[in-house]
Protein backbone atom coordinates (compact mmCIF):
# COMPACT_ATOMS: atom_id res chain seq x y z
CA UNK A 1 0.00 0.00 0.00
CA UNK A 2 1.21 3.48 -0.91
CA UNK A 3 1.51 6.44 1.38
CA UNK A 4 -0.92 7.92 -0.68
CA UNK A 5 -3.42 5.21 -0.35
CA UNK A 6 -2.97 5.03 3.30
CA UNK A 7 -4.00 8.53 3.80
CA UNK A 8 -7.15 8.16 1.58
CA UNK A 9 -8.09 5.72 3.69
CA UNK A 10 -6.76 7.38 6.87
CA UNK A 11 -10.62 9.03 7.68
CA UNK A 12 -12.52 5.64 7.44
CA UNK A 13 -9.86 3.76 9.30
CA UNK A 14 -10.07 5.47 12.21
CA UNK A 15 -13.80 5.95 12.00
CA UNK A 16 -14.01 2.23 12.30
CA UNK A 17 -15.83 2.00 9.10
CA UNK A 18 -13.50 0.30 6.71
CA UNK A 19 -13.88 -3.47 6.05
CA UNK A 20 -11.60 -6.15 7.63
CA UNK A 21 -9.03 -6.58 4.73
CA UNK A 22 -8.55 -3.14 4.08
CA UNK A 23 -8.20 -1.97 7.73
CA UNK A 24 -5.97 -5.20 7.72
CA UNK A 25 -3.88 -3.27 5.00
CA UNK A 26 -3.39 -0.26 6.70
CA UNK A 27 -2.62 -1.56 9.86
CA UNK A 28 0.03 -3.43 7.98
CA UNK A 29 1.03 -0.11 6.83
CA UNK A 30 1.65 1.84 10.24
CA UNK A 31 3.72 -1.13 11.39
CA UNK A 32 6.53 -0.08 8.84
CA UNK A 33 5.70 3.64 7.77
CA UNK A 34 6.98 5.84 10.30
CA UNK A 35 5.55 9.13 8.19
CA UNK A 36 1.87 7.60 8.45
CA UNK A 37 2.44 6.48 11.71
CA UNK A 38 2.89 10.01 12.90
CA UNK A 39 0.13 10.85 10.69
CA UNK A 40 -2.16 8.37 12.05
CA UNK A 41 -1.43 9.18 15.28
CA UNK A 42 -1.89 13.13 14.94
CA UNK A 43 -5.20 12.66 13.19
CA UNK A 44 -6.62 10.67 15.81
CA UNK A 45 -5.72 13.71 18.36
CA UNK A 46 -7.37 15.87 16.76
CA UNK A 47 -10.74 14.05 15.59
CA UNK A 48 -11.07 12.91 19.60
CA UNK A 49 -10.83 16.84 20.26
CA UNK A 50 -13.29 17.67 18.08
CA UNK A 51 -15.27 14.79 19.23
CA UNK A 52 -15.05 16.65 22.61
CA UNK A 53 -16.84 19.72 20.97
CA UNK A 54 -19.10 17.78 19.38
CA UNK A 55 -17.42 18.07 16.27
CA UNK A 56 -16.65 15.09 14.21
CA UNK A 57 -15.87 15.85 10.37
CA UNK A 58 -11.49 16.65 10.21
CA UNK A 59 -11.43 19.81 8.55
CA UNK A 60 -10.68 19.50 4.78
CA UNK A 61 -8.28 22.11 5.12
CA UNK A 62 -6.13 19.63 8.09
CA UNK A 63 -6.43 16.68 6.19
CA UNK A 64 -4.95 18.19 3.24
CA UNK A 65 -2.35 20.00 4.97
CA UNK A 66 -1.68 16.66 7.04
CA UNK A 67 -1.76 14.75 3.46
CA UNK A 68 0.74 17.34 1.69
CA UNK A 69 3.00 16.79 4.44
CA UNK A 70 3.41 13.25 4.59
CA UNK A 71 3.42 12.76 0.72
CA UNK A 72 6.60 15.38 0.47
CA UNK A 73 8.29 13.52 3.49
CA UNK A 74 7.65 9.92 1.78
CA UNK A 75 8.97 11.37 -1.43
CA UNK A 76 12.51 12.96 -0.09
CA UNK A 77 13.14 10.27 2.07
CA UNK A 78 12.87 7.34 -1.44
CA UNK A 79 14.81 9.90 -3.23
CA UNK A 80 17.61 9.13 -0.42
CA UNK A 81 18.34 5.32 -1.21
ZN1 LIG B 1 3.05 5.64 4.64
Amino acid sequence: MKCSKFLSELNDFLDGSLDSSLKAELEEHLTWCHNCHVVCNTTKKTIEIYRENQVYELPDTLRVKLQTAIITKCKSSKSKD
